[in-house]
This record gives structure tokens, C-alpha cells and sequence, in this order.
């Protein structure tokens, strides 16, 4: 593996990174309960639009949480999930799947 040398974060960086955390933390309270199964548990927070696709990882509105299991359908399905809402392209607005 090609190593590179460590480089001091930018305080950009860094400041998005102490958001993000909060912002884990907040979303897990909230929806403690998996928005894909309802069954397990959240753990894992899941970008609805990557952020290759222009989307936001500090925005709530593109932000579901899921289980493992459910994060992990949808990493490794990546045609199905997007067919059913968990996935968006750049060119997409993203909606965000809802319990109601
Ligand atoms: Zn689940």
C-alpha cells in the first residue's frame, strides 16, 4: 500500500468533522430505530447522496439512519437500493424515505 505522508488537518476540515460527530450523535437519539427495517436498532448513519454526487454529509434532510444489516444491503446492492429510494444521483433531488 502506497503510504503518504500525515499533513495537519485545515481547520475547515476539522470543524466539518466536529459537526459531523455531533450531528451522528443527535440523529441516533432521534431516530434511535432503523429507517429501512424498523426492526434493529440504528447505528450507522447513511448519506442519501454520496458526497461523489454532490451531496452533504452535515445536511439532516440527506441523512438516514440504519442498522448494520440495512447499511450493508444497501452498500452491497447498490441497483436495488437505489430503485427503492435509498440512493440518489447528483442529477436527483434527494427525498428522504419516510415512515408515514
Ligand atoms: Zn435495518
Amino acid at each position: 500500500m502506497k503510504r503518504t505522508p500525515l499533513r495537519p488537518r485545515s481547520k475547515k476540515r476539522t470543524s466539518e468533522m466536529v459537526q459531523r460527530r455531533k450531528l451522528v450523535t443527535e440523529l441516533l437519539e432521534r431516530f434511535p430505530w432503523c429507517a429501512r427495517c424498523y426492526w434493529n436498532r440504528s447505528v450507522d448513519l447513511h448519506e442519501l447522496k454520496n458526497r461523489s454526487q454532490g451531496g452533504d454529509f452535515l445536511d439532516p434532510e440527506q441523512i438516514v439512519t440504519l442498522c448494520r444489516e440495512c447499511h450493508q444491503w444497501v452498500t452491497e446492492n447498490p441497483a436495488k437500493a437505489h430503485e427503492a429510494g435509498w440512493t440518489f444521483w447528483s442529477f436527483e433531488p434527494v427525498v428522504k424515505p419516510r415512515a408515514d
